[in-house]
């Protein structure tokens, strides 16, 4: 399995479309966050730190329709909170489809056979399911024994009707290459279509914040996991659910600053500024608004502390995909070859600030993590729905 033609043409079509116009900044994927409200409590979590009445909410059909028209980005990518919680989440993704735009519909996988007949297969959806590692490293990551055994049932169930299904991995402090090698070969196993991976980014509202990577880190992981790839025979090779120059990127072989801009967020509060991860930076009232008001140049490696150890793919992936269509020869060679994985690392882009400490980062062992009280306003939402 792999990507389905018909996305690589579209998506291929618009950036084109995009660059041929000499367009500087445009959207490639739509966060659209539904809700914040969520049925977990994960250590790592930053989206689920809001007021009862916040977490209550929920936009519209409407206002998410209306987003997705005015964003105008060929994917939209729906997290949350936990999306499918939302009652008119059906509606709002058979009005994505029917736009003939790419939706992701990011789950943790608990309420899915619950919901999975309001939906209909389609090349244009795909359930990307929350898992970050194999059954112990994943319910201790989101504070809660038997969610990893449901999110595997869940994605057996969505396969088994003919949906798309991709799995959505975070990667942590205290990772050890050969188990998350040993879990990419489960999961593709599962006949999911790709692996979306990235370092986990240091939301300074989640529960643990000795929890995340450094970005030396993360690149010296990615390059021991991507070399237990590498020795894997031909037919059992991961998918992954990026750009050949990301995955570069994740190995340290390239010094890419972020591009906000190519994954706006739009949830209950307006269009985020600068970007999905980060909060507190104000929001705007219109897409045309975030993309022509928003300070970009105070965002991104350098320029900024809270970007400090950030490499998610919601920054970086766009900033690859536009050097891919910059520089093709240097993506097929990086698609071909795979990334370097020795030998020196691309140098890090210079500070334009004072750096200071803002949390210290240790490698406590997962293990470690305690189990997070449950949220008493998602255990209500959970049980409700
Ligand atoms: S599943 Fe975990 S990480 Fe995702 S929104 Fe819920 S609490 Fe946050
Ligand atoms: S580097 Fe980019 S994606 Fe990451 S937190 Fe900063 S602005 Fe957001």
């Amino acid at each position: 399995m792999g990507i389905p033609l018909i996305q690589i043409y579209r998506v291929a079509r618009y950036l084109a479309a995009r660059k041929l116009r000499g367009q500087k900044r445009y959207p490639l994927v739509l966060m659209l966050e539904p809700l914040f409200q969520c049925n977990l409590a994960c250590a790592g979590c930053g989206k689920i730190d809001h007021p009862d009445e916040i977490l209550r909410g929920r936009m519209s059909v409407e206002d998410a329709l209306r987003a997705v028209d005015e964003c105008g980005a060929p994917m939209v990518s729906i997290p949350g909170g936990e999306p499918l919680i939302h009652r008119e989440l059906p509606q709002i993704v058979e009005g994505i489809v029917a736009r003939r735009k790419f939706v992701y519909l990011c789950t943790n996988g608990l309420l899915l056979a619950k919901h999975i007949d309001a939906y209909r297969p389609s090349p244009y959806l795909t359930f990307s399911v929350h898992l970050d590692g194999n059954r112990q490293r994943h319910d201790e990551m989101v504070c809660q024994e038997g969610v990893f055994d449901k999110a595997v049932a869940a994605i057996r169930l969505a396969r088994s009707k003919g949906f798309r299904v991709t799995i959505n991995c975070t990667l942590f402090a205290g990772e050890n290459a050969d188990e998350v090698a040993a879990f990419f070969d489960e999961a593709m196993q599962l006949g999911i279509e790709a692996i979306t991976v990235s370092p986990g980014y240091s939301y300074q509202h989640a529960p643990r914040q000795d929890v995340f990577l450094e970005r030396t880190n993360s690149k010296r992981l990615f390059r021991d996991i991507f070399r237990r790839g590498r020795a894997r025979a031909a037919g059992a090779r991961w998918a992954f659910n990026h750009s050949s120059l990301y995955l570069d990127f994740l190995a340290g072989n390239q010094a890419y600053q972020c591009t906000p801009w190519s994954n706006p967020t739009y949830n209950l509060f307006g269009w985020q500024r600068p970007c999905y991860l980060l909060s507190g930076e104000g929001y705007a009232p219109s897409f045309r608004s975030l993309m022509d008001d928003t300070p970009w140049e105070q965002y991104g490696v350098g320029r900024n502390r809270k970007c400090d150890n950030c490499m998610a793919h919601c920054g970086f992936e766009g900033t690859a995909v536009d050097d891919a269509f910059t520089h093709p020869f240097k993506a097929f060679k990086a698609a071909w070859f795979g990334p370097k994985l020795t030998g020196p690392m691309a140098p890090e882009l210079p500070l334009s600030y004072v750096p200071q400490p803002r949390h210290s980062v240790s490698n406590i062992p997962i293990s470690a993590v305690a189990v997070a009280p449950a949220d008493p306003v998602a255990r209500s939402a959970a049980e409700e729905f």
